[in-house]
């Protein structure tokens, strides 16, 4: 973790409802140079964890809220480097998860562009809210440095109107914006852009399906780069089944449960966002302690994972079919790097398809760029880590016009919708 004064760097900031993550990246060579996170922020005993050159500091003690968190953490980079001032610090880049219908890119932060994400915070009343505290205080305490907003749908803006389109009244879905938006954008973007690169052949020629499975996990179907079609709609419920989301439900069960359970639909958000999926049906969220279970005989850890896995191939299938040809199929973030295990399940019995996973080659976690299918494999099956601050920093980069393009030692930059 070194870096010359020099070289142009990005402090990307996620700022969530009770935690802000922040990284400064040289989007030029990748470079992480220092990242942290203030966490359980609003409680007596918060958290700011601050890696570096020098090593990891950590502080407890209340923080009262976004602004004494972010503060915190500009402290931390005065007493234990980097020093902000000395390092060439050209943007700062914040996630934002609804951009709507309005942002198919990277923006530059004005009160305009506030506005509009506030504006469009009851489709995500989880997270815009949560993104604009940060943007606020990181504009407060960082005004000489431009801001740039990097939204998670950007990059399905512009989904075919057949993959975007809900089958509900016209009228009811424009009237309130009921649209299938997506999520995770920049990490699909970042992966179908890193396929390109690693299988050496333009992105415009390549049909990827990309399976983003972390916590929260989702599909995409990407022909040339751009996206076809993905599993998240209105919001990140849709698709998959995830940590503790349901994904893909009858809407018939929301009204079978407020009629007849006495739930309210307030009680059933909380159902199908965080007590459902993995944690739902297994009583855990991480597939490390599913295997576990599995290990032990636990007869409903193995049903959790049949789902689990049995909805990642129908949307594979699916996929393929939408794609009609299918040259990359991309596993990224914690389960698609890690979980061989899921890997091979999500893909089995597909070789009439043309997708053959090599064991030997899938077997274990993968911290880079690796492909696991077999040699007569049609379909070429790789691991890709993805690494949505990069991404993050290099949109931001561009946006300031700081392309990295200047320098002769850069790797193409991710581009944008
Ligand atoms: P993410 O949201 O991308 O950080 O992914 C977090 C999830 O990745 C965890 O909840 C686990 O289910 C999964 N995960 C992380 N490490 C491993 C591992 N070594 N083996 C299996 N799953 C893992």
């Amino acid at each position: 973790m070194t870096t010359s004064a020099h070289q142009p760097c990005v402090l990307v900031v996620n700022s969530g409802s009770s935690s802000i993550k922040y990284q400064l990246v040289s989007p030029v060579d990748g470079e992480r140079i220092a990242s942290g996170i203030v966490e359980r922020i609003g409680e007596d005993a918060s958290t700011v964890s601050h890696t570096s050159a020098a090593g990891t500091t950590t502080r407890e003690g209340a923080i009262a809220d976004h602004e004494a968190g972010l503060r915190t953490v500009l402290d931390l980079f005065a007493e234990v480097g980097p020093d902000l001032a000395a390092v060439d610090v050209v943007a700062v880049g914040h996630r934002v998860v609804q951009g709507g219908a309005e942002f198919g890119g990277p923006v530059l932060v004005d009160d305009d562009v506030v506005a509009t994400i506030e504006a469009l915070s009851p489709l995500a009343p989880l997270h815009n809210p949560a993104n604009l505290a940060g943007i606020t205080v990181a504009r407060e305490l960082l005004p000489d440095v431009p801001h740039v907003v990097v939204f998670d749908t950007a990059f399905f803006r512009d989904l075919p109107a057949e993959a975007a389109t809900y089958a509900i009244d016209r009228g009811v879905a424009a009237e309130h914006q009921v649209r299938r938006y997506g999520a995770h954008g920049t990490s699909h973007q970042y992966v179908a852009q890193r396929v390109a690169e690693v299988v050496g052949r333009p992105v415009e020629e390549l049909n990827t399906i990309v399976l983003h499975l972390g916590n929260g996990a989702s599909v995409s179907a990407v022909r040339g780069g751009a996206a076809v079609d993905t599993s998240m709609g209105l919001t990140p419920l849709e698709g998959l089944v995830m940590g503790t989301r349901s994904g893909d439900i009858d809407p018939a069960v929301v009204f079978h449960l407020v009629r007849n359970a006495g739930m309210s639909v307030d009680d059933v958000d909380d159902l199908l966002n965080r007590r459902s999926g993995l944690k739902g049906l297994t009583g855990q969220n991480d597939l490390r302690e599913v295997h576990r279970l599995v290990d032990e005989g636990d007869e409903d850890a193995r049903t959790g994972l049949a789902v689990y896995v049995h909805r990642l191939k129908k949307y594979v299938g699916a996929y393929t079919a939408v794609l009609g040809r299918v040259d990359v199929i991309a596993f990224t973030a914690g389960v698609g790097e890690n979980d061989d295990v899921v890997r091979a399940q999500a893909l089995a019995g597909l070789e009439p398809l043309g997708v053959v996973v090599d064991a030997a080659r899938n077997a274990g976690r993968k911290k880079e760029a690796t492909v696991i299918s077999a040699d007569s494999s049609r379909t070429t099956v790789l691991v890709v880590p993805t690494n949505e601050e990069l991404a993050i920093a290099r949109q931001a980069m561009e946006v300031v016009g700081r392309g990295a393009d200047e320098d002769d030692e850069a790797p193409a930059a991710v581009g944008h919708a």
